[in-house]
């Protein structure tokens, strides 16, 4: 593990760093405490922190302090390093951030202790860290095709809605529905029916564009944003779609399961207000017509007509 040491006496510095490092730490040093921030504030740096209180500029309790008001993320566990002892100073560090404090001359057994502990620390609070980006993956991803799921693939279409009007383009959305899917899974099985929904994404995922977004709206269903595509191009690239799905039947054990799907496609240009969900219904609505025409197809949807202004 990295640990800095800030420490302006150059006696002291060489020989704590040289226990840290006989214990196996990677020392980073600082001989003033601007250096020391400069290194903790950096992205990936230390983690752990010995800090000498008395220093020239920067002194160790103004470091804790600024360390503290930045709230840097992992944790940056730190430990001051003095030659007072009165209890005054004791709140006065702990008060200012500190995790701890040691009284110098050191004993080194007892910083080798008190270090493990705040390793201790720092690995459990990495340790939420890492749950918390795995708990958000799962709340955007879904596990059976890998693509975002319903409420990521809202969250792209939301991000995707704002940057059109920003960036004066169109954007088109795209619902897409396996066609007698029910059938699929009374025939070959669920896990042939899971089977299809992968291949499915996988398929459609290769002919879209990279910042093209395709993610489980729900059973069967996908959501696919089109970022800048007007209804032209949009049709174009979700006719690929259709034909790359049907191109092949899908292989499961010993099955060759035929595939396709229908399509509703909206595209609209650039709009103040335009709501997501409009842009949804539209393409819901056109899906729907293309499975009433035989399924296996594309319809398209009119762009959400903007609200009428009620104001006077
Ligand atoms: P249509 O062409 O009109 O869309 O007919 P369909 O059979 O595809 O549509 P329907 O809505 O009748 O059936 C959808 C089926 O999708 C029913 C449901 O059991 C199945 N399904 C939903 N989620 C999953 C899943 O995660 N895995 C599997 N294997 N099947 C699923
Ligand atoms: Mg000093
Ligand atoms: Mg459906
Ligand atoms: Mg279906």
């Amino acid at each position: 593990m990295r640990i800095l040491l800030a420490e302006d006496d150059r006696g002291s510095r060489s020989r704590l760093r040289e226990v840290l490092e006989e214990w196996g730490y990677s020392v980073i040093v600082a001989a003033t405490g601007e250096d020391a921030l400069k290194e903790l504030e950096r992205e990936g740096g230390p983690r752990l922190a010995v800090l000498d209180w008395l220093m020239p500029g920067l002194e160790g309790i103004e470091v804790c302090k600024r360390v503290r008001k930045a709230k840097l993320r992992p944790y940056v566990y730190l430990m001051l390093l003095t030659q007072k002892g009165g209890q005054d100073d004791v709140i006065a560090g702990l008060n200012a951030g500190a995790d701890d404090y040691l009284v110098k001359p050191i004993n080194p057994a007892e910083l080798y202790g008190r270090l493990k502990a705040g390793r201790r620390i720092i690995e459990v609070q990495a340790e939420l860290l890492r749950m918390r980006e795995e708990l958000k993956r799962q709340a955007l991803f879904d596990p059976v095709t890998r693509t975002l799921n319903r409420r990521g693939g809202f969250v792209a279409l939301r991000r995707e809605v704002q940057r059109s009007s920003r960036h004066k383009t169109s954007i088109a959305v795209v619902l897409a529905d396996l066609d007698e899917f029910k059938a699929i899974n009374d025939e070959y099985g669920h896990l042939a029916g899971d089977e299809v929904l992968r291949e499915a994404a996988g398929r459609m995922g290769q002919v879209i564009r990279p910042y093209d977004v395709i993610s489980r709206y729900g059973g069967e269903e996908f959501l696919i944003v089109l970022p800048g595509c007007n209804e032209d191009f949009a049709v174009k690239i979700i006719e690929r779609c259709r034909e790359r799905l049907a191109a092949e039947p899908v292989k499961f054990e010993d099955y060759k399961i035929p595939l396709t799907a229908s399509f509703g496609v909206c595209s609209s240009p650039p709009r103040d207000g335009l709501l997501p969900e409009d842009l949804v219904a539209a393409a819901d609505a056109a899906l729907y017509r293309a499975k009433r025409s035989g399924r296996n197809r594309v319809e398209v949807a009119a762009p959400p007509a903007p609200q009428a202004d009620t104001t006077i």
